[in-house]
C-alpha cells in the first residue's frame, strides 16, 4: 500500500550545484524526503552508515579500519568518518552536488565539512531542519503498526485499523516493530535533542538553518523541501 501520494516530477528543474543536509530526529521522515529530493536532482544520497559499509565491502583502506571496529561494536572514530567523507565527495557523482541525510551530527564535523565544501568550490549549504513536537513524533513512531501478512502500515492514534489489531485488507495481526516501543525510542530521542541542539544553533547562527514543519503530511513537506532548496541562495 503506498503511503505518499503521488510522487514529486523526477525531472530537475535546475541543477542542485550545492550541498543540501537534513537535519531531524529519528521518524520525523527527512529519510525518505531527502532521497526524494536527491533523485529529483540526480544527485547522490549520501549517509555515513552506507558509506561505513561500501567501503568495508569495497576493503578500501579505511573500510578495513572500520571493520573491526563496527564488529566489535564500538564507535568508528571521527576521523575515520571524515576522512570517509572527504573521499565520498571527490568522486565524479557528486560534481553538481548531493545530499547528506544524518551527517553532520556535531559542530565539529559541520565545520569540517564546511571547509571541504570551500576547497571543493561549493556554495554554502542547505540546511533543512525537520522540526516537529516531541510529543507528536512519539505518538507517531509508537502508535505505529504493521500488518504481518501483507505489510500495510498503520497508527493507533493516526490511522487506526477498523478492527483492533487486525489488517482492513486482509485480516491479518497487527504487530510493533521493536524499534517502536516507547522504551526504545524516548532515549533515542533524548540522545539526538542533546546531540543536535548546539548543531541547529550553529547553522541558525551562520544562517543556513531553514525550518520545515515536519508534523505536516509527506507531500506538503516535498514541497516545502522544494521551495526551500530551489529559494535559497
Ligand atoms: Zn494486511
Amino acid at each position: 500500500m503506498k503511503m505518499s501520494g503521488s510522487a514529486p516530477d523526477a525531472r530537475p528543474s535546475a541543477k542542485l550545484d550545492r550541498a543540501v543536509i537534513f537535519l531531524g530526529p529519528p521518524g520525523a521522515g527527512k529519510g525518505t524526503q531527502a532521497q526524494d529530493l536527491a533523485r529529483r536532482y540526480g544527485v547522490p544520497h549520501l549517509s555515513t552508515g552506507d558509506m561505513l559499509r561500501e567501503n568495508i565491502a569495497k576493503g578500501t583502506p579505511l573500510g578495513a579500519k572500520a571493520k573491526p571496529l563496527m564488529e566489535r561494536g564500538e564507535l568508528v572514530p571521527d576521523s575515520l568518518v571524515l576522512k570517509m567523507v572527504a573521499a565520498r565527495i571527490e568522486r565524479p557523482d557528486c560534481s553538481h552536488g548531493f545530499v547528506f541525510d544524518g551527517f553532520p551530527r556535531t559542530v565539529a564535523q559541520a565545520q569540517y565539512l564546511g571547509e571541504l565544501l570551500k576547497q571543493h568550490g561549493f556554495r554554502q549549504p542547505v540546511v533543512i531542519h525537520f522540526a516537529i513536537d516531541p510529543a507528536l513524533l512519539m505518538r507517531r513512531i509508537t502508535g505505529r503498526r504493521m500488518c504481518k501478512v501483507g505489510g500495510e502500515i498503520y497508527n493507533v492514534f493516526e490511522r487506526p485499523p477498523k478492527l483492533q489489531g487486525k489488517c482492513d485488507y486482509d485480516g491479518g495481526e497487527l504487530e510493533q516493530r521493536p524499534d517502536d516501543r516507547e522504551e526504545v525510542v524516548a532515549p533515542r530521542l533524548q540522545a539526538y535533542q542533546k546531540q543536535t541542539a548546539p548543531l541547529v544553533a550553529y547553522y541558525r547562527r551562520l544562517g543556513r538553518l531553514r525550518e520545515v514543519d515536519a508534523a505536516k503530511s509527506v507531500d506538503e513537506v516535498a514541497r516545502r523541501v522544494l521551495e526551500v532548496v530551489d529559494g535559497t541562495r
